[in-house]
C-alpha cells in the first residue's frame, strides 16, 4: 500500500513483473465468456447450500470431494445430472443462475453465453424445457438491469437423445424467443461418442431457418469436419482438427470461429495428437479467431480469469495480446438486438486503458472524472 501522497495516481506503486499483470489483467479485462454450461456451473458453496436446503443437513467432506473429483467421463456426466436435480424448481434455477452471473461478472465477464441443455432437465426432474428456459432468461433479465450484462442462452441439442429428440427440441423452444427468453442460437453437447454429429443437422437446419446462430461441441476430428459441413457459426473445442491436413485447410479457408477451455484440456478433458497449446499456436497463426471459455467452470476448477491467465502465461502474452483475446471474445459475441457494436466500443475502451495500466484504468485522468 503507499505510505502518503496523491489518492488519484498510482505512480509511487513499485513496477509489476509481466507475470504479475498477465494474472491481474486476466481477471480485470472486460470479456465475453461464450462457451460456459450451466449445469456445470454448480459452485462448491452452491451445492453445499442447497444439500442443506433439500435435505436438512450440511454436506460432508467426502460428499463435496467426491462431487468434483473428475473420475471418468460416466461419472463427469453423473455429476451434471444430479447438479440438474438441486435446482428442483424455476425460482431455485433463477437463483442458481444468478450466482453463476455474479461469480462470471466479478471475474470480468459482460457478456455470458450461457450453455443449457433443457433435455437434462425434463429427463431428470420433468422440467419443460419452456419452463426451464424461461427461469433462465429471467435471472439474464435480472443481470442485464443490475450489472448492465447482456448475453442470454444457447440451446444445446442433446447427442445422447438423437436426432428426432433434437428436432423436437427446436420445434418446442424457437418461438420462445419471440416471447422474450433470450435465446441466442443453439449448439449441441453430451458424449460424442452416442450419435454422430451430422445426425443432428434436420435439427440444426431447423433453427437456422428460424433466425439463429449455431455452434456445437466438436470433440474429435469427425465432429470438425461434420460441423464445418453443416456451415455452424462457431465451433466449440474442434481444436484437434489440427491432427488432419484436410481438415486444418478447411479451418484456414473458413476461419470459423473456435471456443477454446484450457484448463478443461490441461485436466485432460479432450485428447489429440497435438498438445492444446500447440493447436492454439497452428489456429491463432492462421487466423482462425480462438475465444477462450470455461466449459463447466466448476467440474474443471476454473473461472474465466483462470483460462485467460493460464494461456497468457503458457504463450507468454504481452498485456496488448492478453488485451486483444478478451476484446475478440466481444467480437465474436452474438447479441439479441442488432450487432452489438456499441457495447463493443464501450467494452474496447476499458480494454485499452487496462492493456496501458493494469493496476488502474483511470490512471493520468484528470481529477473528479
Ligand atoms: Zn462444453
Amino acid at each position: 500500500m503507499p505510505s502518503s501522497g496523491d489518492p488519484n495516481t498510482t505512480d509511487e506503486f513499485p513496477p509489476m513483473a509481466r507475470e504479475e499483470e498477465r494474472v491481474v489483467l486476466a481477471r480485470r479485462l472486460p470479456k465475453a465468456e461464450l462457451h460456459m454450461h450451466h449445469v456445470g456451473s454448480l459452485a462448491p458453496s452452491e451445492l453445499a447450500r442447497l444439500h442443506r436446503q433439500t435435505t436438512g443437513v450440511g454436506l460432508s467432506r467426502v460428499e463435496a470431494d467426491a462431487a468434483y473429483d473428475l473420475r471418468s467421463l460416466g461419472k463427469f456426466f453423473d455429476d451434471l445430472d444430479k447438479a440438474v436435480r438441486l435446482w428442483g424448481d424455476e425460482a431455485l434455477v433463477t437463483e442458481g443462475v444468478l450466482r453463476m452471473i455474479a461469480g462470471a461478472y466479478d471475474r470480468g465477464v459482460r457478456h455470458l453465453e450461457l450453455l443449457c441443455t433443457p433435455d437434462l432437465h425434463r429427463d431428470e426432474i420433468g422440467m419443460e424445457p419452456d419452463v426451464l428456459l424461461r427461469a433462465v432468461g429471467e435471472a439474464f433479465r435480472v443481470a442485464g438491469d443490475e450489472l448492465g450484462l447482456t448475453g442470454g442462452i444457447i440451446i444445446e441439442l442433446h447427442r445422447f437423445g438423437g436426432p428426432r429428440a433434437a428436432l423436437d427440441l427446436v420445434e418446442q423452444t424457437a418461438a420462445l424467443r419471440e416471447k422474450g427468453v433470450p435465446i441466442l442460437g443453439y449448439g449441441n453437447d453430451g458424449d460424442h461418442h452416442t450419435v454422430p454429429f451430422e445426425a443432428l443437422a434436420p435439427a440444426y437446419e431447423r433453427a437456422r431457418a428460424e433466425g439463429y446462430r449455431l455452434t456445437g461441441h466438436a470433440d474429435v476430428i469427425e465432429d470438425v469436419a461434420a460441423a464445418l459441413d453443416l456451415g455452424l457459426d462457431r465451433i466449440d473445442h474442434g481444436w484437434m482438427g489440427v491432427d488432419d491436413p484436410d481438415v486444418l485447410r478447411r479451418l484456414r479457408a473458413t476461419r470459423t470461429p473456435m471456443t477454446f477451455t484450457p484448463t478443461a484440456y490441461a485436466l485432460g478433458g479432450l485428447v489429440s495428437r497435438t498438445g492444446y497449446v500447440d493447436a492454439w499456436r497452428i489456429l491463432d497463426d492462421s487466423g482462425v479467431p480462438l475465444l477462450l471459455g470455461t466449459d463447466d467452470p466448476e467440474l474443471f476448477h476454473t473461472d474465466l480469469a483462470q483460462d485467460y491467465a493460464l494461456m497468457a502465461n503458457a504463450v507468454q502474452w504481452s498485456n496488448e495480446q492478453l488485451g486483444a483475446a478478451a476484446k475478440r471474445s466481444l467480437e465474436h459475441a452474438w447479441f439479441l438486438d442488432g450487432d452489438g457494436a456499441e457495447v463493443r466500443a464501450h467494452w474496447f475502451a476499458e480494454i485499452d486503458a487496462l492493456v496501458a495500466d493494469p493496476r488502474s484504468p483511470h490512471r493520468g485522468r484528470p481529477t473528479g472524472c
